[in-house]
C-alpha cells in the first residue's frame, strides 16, 4: 500500500515523475494489487461446504447455504413464505450460546467465535425427523409458525440445507441446544400402529415397492431433484420400541443415509468432540430411550431427539444407527 508521502502521491514534485512513468507505475501497482487479491481470494465454492465460525468445510455431498438462491435463512426476522408481511423482529436462534464460562461469553459477545473456542463447546449432533415430509414444509413450520430453528434440513433427495452458521444456538432440542447442532430429516414420522391413517397419507405402493407421496396440502414440494420419487431404504414397515412403546415406521431414503453419513463425518472433523457413536446400553446396543440430562450433557457424539427428551420419538425405530455410524467412520478414515 502507498503511504501518503510517497513520491507518486506527492503533488509537490511532479518534475521527478513525468506522466508516462507515473502511469506505468500506477498500472504496475494495480497489477500487483490484483494478483495479491487473486492469491488471497477464497477458492470457488463446490456447493458441498458447511460453515462453522465463518469457515467452510467440505462434506462431499450437496449443501445449500442460507444465503444461496433457494436456501433457507434462519437469520431472517420475518416469515419466509409471507414476504408481504413486515419483519416481526423475532430472532429464531440465540446469538450467544447459553451457560458459557464468563470470560468466553464476554469475548464471544465482543468479537464473535473463534473455531477453537466453538470446538471446546459443541459436542452433540441431534438427529430429528421433521414430520413435515419435505425440508420446505419443515422450514415453513419452524420459521413462519413456531419461531424455532435448526442448523440443517435434510430433504428426501439427500439435499442438505444449512440455515445458520454452526456457531449459533438453534432452538431444536431444549436443554441440549447450548452444546449441540441439529438436523431435521424430512420424513413423515413414526406411528403407534401399522398402516396408521396419518402415516398412509404419505405412502403408496407400486411395482417398485413402497414410495412416498406428497399430500396435496403441501402444494410445492421444493425438492430440488426434479421428478424424484422417495423410496424407503428398506422396503417394509418396521417396528420397534422407543421409551418402551412400540411404533411403526417406514425407513428414510438411501439418498438421506448417503448425505447424512457425509454430514456426520464432516461434523466430526469440524467438532472432534462429536464422536461417531451413539449412546449405548450395557449390552452394547444403541439406547432406545432418553438419558438423564446430566448424562446427555456429558455425552459426546450423535444422538436422537428421543435420547434428549422423553416426549420425543425421533428419528424413530426404523432409523439404521449402525449403518450410519459405520459409513461415517469409513468416510473419516
Ligand atoms: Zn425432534
Amino acid at each position: 500500500m502507498l503511504s501518503l508521502d510517497s513520491p507518486i502521491a506527492n503533488p509537490t514534485s511532479p518534475a521527478r515523475f513525468p506522466l508516462r512513468s507515473a502511469l506505468a507505475a500506477f498500472f504496475a501497482l494495480l497489477a500487483v494489487a490484483l494478483l495479491a487479491r487473486c492469491a488471497s481470494a477464497p477458492p470457488p465454492r463446490e456447493h458441498d461446504e458447511i460453515v462453522a465460525a465463518g469457515r467452510s468445510f467440505h462434506t462431499g455431498t450437496q449443501v445449500v447455504l442460507w444465503h444461496d438462491q433457494g436456501g433457507y435463512d434462519a437469520y431472517q426476522t420475518q416469515k419466509r413464505f409471507k414476504l408481504d408481511e413486515p419483519p416481526d423482529g423475532q430472532l429464531r436462534y440465540r446469538k450467544v450460546r447459553a451457560d458459557l464460562p464468563a470470560e468466553l461469553e464476554a469475548n464471544v459477545t465482543a468479537r464473535g467465535w473463534r473455531l477453537d473456542e466453538l470446538r471446546a463447546i459443541v459436542r452433540v449432533f441431534v438427529l430429528h425427523f421433521d414430520v413435515a415430509g419435505t425440508s420446505r414444509q419443515c422450514f415453513k413450520i419452524l420459521q413462519d409458525v413456531r419461531n424455532l430453528s435448526v442448523h440443517f434440513l435434510l430433504d428426501t433427495d439427500g439435499t442438505i440445507y444449512q440455515t445458520l452458521d454452526l456457531q449459533e444456538q438453534a432452538h431444536h432440542a431444549t436443554y441440549a441446544n447450548k452444546v449441540s447442532v441439529g438436523v431435521e430429516i424430512a420424513h413423515p414420522g413414526c406411528y403407534p400402529r401399522q398402516r396408521h391413517p396419518d402415516m398412509m397419507r404419505w405412502y403408496e405402493q407400486d411395482e417398485g415397492g413402497w414410495r412416498m407421496k406428497f399430500p396435496a396440502f403441501l402444494g410445492e414440494t421444493g425438492v430440488r431433484t426434479k421428478g424424484f420419487v422417495p423410496r424407503p431404504a428398506q422396503n417394509e414397515g418396521l417396528s420397534g420400541a422407543i421409551h418402551g412403546t412400540q411404533y411403526w415406521q417406514l425407513d428414510f431414503t438411501e439418498q438421506q443415509y448417503h448425505a447424512l453419513a457425509r454430514l456426520c463425518a464432516a461434523l466430526h472433523r469440524v467438532f472432534p468432540r462429536i464422536r461417531l457413536d451413539a449412546p449405548r446400553g450395557e449390552d452394547g446396543a444403541v439406547l432406545t430411550t432418553n438419558l438423564p440430562p446430566e448424562q446427555l450433557l456429558g455425552f459426546e457424539g450423535i444422538v436422537g431427539h428421543f435420547h434428549v427428551q422423553r416426549n420425543k420419538t425421533d428419528p424413530g425405530p426404523a432409523f439404521q444407527w449402525e449403518r450410519l455410524l459405520r459409513e461415517a467412520r469409513e468416510l473419516s478414515q
